[in-house]
């Protein structure tokens, strides 16, 4: 491994399985890249179906009597998960930006963020509460309980290669439920250090299972996840055609799903809105991660009465302020993309636009480091045809649209299959609520880019999802209702 760690003892190579450290059955190992620099940085187990079936099996047996501990015993063992993340922050960061590329500031961010979900769901442990049901017969009583799910699988990927984890797994833990875990192939090691850190707060065996393994492997795992009866609930995050599989797969046996798929994040900007106030939002929502997070605004819509105004502004502050290299050097703010296919997909994406006749204002190739780092980019003149406008780009290029007509752009923003983030600008509180309620989305930024925190409901509607992580609403998920009618009072 490429750089020195304070706690060594969080980089692993092999997968987390029924409170045991394990290599695959036939010794298989599969290599982690650095995306800066293509390089190999660690071989990590390679886990497959028959493994899966013991982790299903190892969650199963823990079960009992993990919900038999006091929600307060669960919560206290969480929160001592959150304290040795936290305690140990600049290591999972570092580890994260070698093998996500995201830079390293932006990695302890995403540590923090990680955390609180941990945090918030110890919090939340104790706070389930059930039901009384008035009856309509006088000698009956009625109750609802509140109780946990059983199994759960999880599936993550590599944008968040540490959020999208604590956030299935804190709540999972938290109501009750035991896990198996198949973190991105990109990202194994950031999940295996979570892992260490569970297992040091007292997670018992069998409680938190993960499994690492290569693409091809993650499909056969998946299949296995799905299919299995013992497994009651399925929560993915990833794109919307993988999570369209794992929701047919899943079909036989009926298991709940939390899946949170692509965006398509609109930002619409209106004539009345604060334009430098939206150009701080624009670039959170545009170029965090390199633009390689599901709530990224993917196409900007801006009143042509500002129209101008904005895209020049924009265009200064990305090629003034944002700074494009690896994760660990100064003041960079933009990293590599992922592979080599992400960076052929916005390459695609801005080729196609510029044929059909959109104008670059800066950026528009890959950058002159090469490899996988691609130049923030803005566009104008960009019409509805164009690629960008209908499929997830998932890099740093702002396609900008005019629109004359709030109904109109309304309809422009709702005229996707997706329904994650969307966001908009104004100051005009009529505005505001009609706009707000009219967009077909889970989740909508009012004049702010960012959104997402531990507290708030974070889920998207139509193919962008079902369910939500995160707030007082995120345990539901992983929970039944169970109705008990008392007879003969
Ligand atoms: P992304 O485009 O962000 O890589 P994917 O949906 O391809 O999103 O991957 C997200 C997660 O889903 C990863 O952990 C990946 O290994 C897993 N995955 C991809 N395809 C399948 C599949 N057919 N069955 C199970 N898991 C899969």
């Amino acid at each position: 491994f490429p750089m020195k760690l304070n706690n060594p003892d969080l980089l692993r190579s092999q997968s987390y399985l029924n409170g045991k450290w394990v290599d695959a059955k036939n010794g298989e190992m599969f290599a982690v890249d650095n995306p800066a620099t293509g390089a190999h940085i660690a071989h990590v187990a390679n886990l497959g179906a028959e493994q899966a079936q013991l982790a299903i099996d190892a969650a199963s047996a823990a079960f009992p009597a993990w919900r038999a501990r006091t929600a307060k015993e669960r919560s206290i063992i969480l929160r001592k998960w959150f304290d040795l993340i936290n305690a140990n922050t600049d290591d999972l960061a570092r580890i994260m930006t070698i093998e996500q590329g995201k830079p390293f500031p932006e990695a302890k961010g995403e540590i923090a963020y990680g955390a609180s979900f941990v945090e918030w769901f110890a919090e939340q442990a104790k706070r389930v509460m059930g039901d009384t049901i008035a009856a309509p017969i006088a000698t009956n009583r009625m109750l609802v309980l509140r109780e946990p799910i059983g199994v759960c699988a999880a599936i993550t990927p590599w944008n968040f290669p540490t959020a999208m984890i604590t956030r299935k797994v804190a709540p999972a833990l938290a109501a009750g439920c035991t896990i198996v875990l198949k973190p991105a192939e990109q990202t194994p090691l950031s999940a295996l250090a979570l892992a260490v850190l569970a297992e040091q707060a007292g997670i018992p065996a069998g409680v938190l299972n993960i499994l690492t393994a290569d693409s091809e492997q993650s499909i056969a795992i998946g299949k296995v996840l799905c299919t299995s009866p013992t497994v009651r609930k399925l929560t993915f995050t990833g794109s919307t055609p993988v999570g369209r599989i794992l929701m047919q797969q899943s079909a036989p046996s009926i298991k709940k799903m939390s899946l949170e798929l692509g965006g398509h994040a609109p930002f619409i900007v209106f004539e009345d809105a604060d334009i430098d106030a939206a150009i701080e939002g624009a670039m959170v929502s545009k170029y965090r991660n390199a633009g390689q997070t599901c709530v990224c605004t993917n196409r900007f819509y801006v009143h042509a009465k500002v129209y101008d105004s904005f895209a020049e502004k924009l265009a200064a502050r990305v090629s003034g302020t944002l700074s494009v290299g690896e994760g660990f050097e100064d003041k960079v703010t933009t990293g590599p993309l992922i592979d080599d296919a992400a960076v052929a997909k916005v390459e695609e994406h801005v080729q196609d636009a510029v044929a059909k006749g959109a104008k670059i204002l800066c950026g528009g190739s890959k950058h002159a480091r090469g490899g996988r780092f691609y130049q923030p980019t803005v566009i104008t003149q960009v019409s509805e045809d164009m690629l960008c406008m209908r499929e997830e780009t998932f890099g740093p290029l702002a396609p900008i649209v005019k629109f004359t007509d709030e109904a109109e752009v309304i309809r422009l923003a709702n005229n996707t299959d997706y329904g994650l983030a969307s966001y908009f600008y104004s100051r005009d509180i009529g505005r505001i609520f009609r706009v707000a309620e009219a967009l077909e989305y889970g989740m909508v930024g009012v004049n702010t880019g960012l959104i997402s925190n531990e507290m708030a409901p974070f889920g998207g509607v139509k193919q962008s999802g079902l369910g939500r992580e995160g707030s007082v609403y995120g345990m539901d998920d992983f929970m039944e209702m169970k109705y008990v009618c008392l007879g003969g009072i």
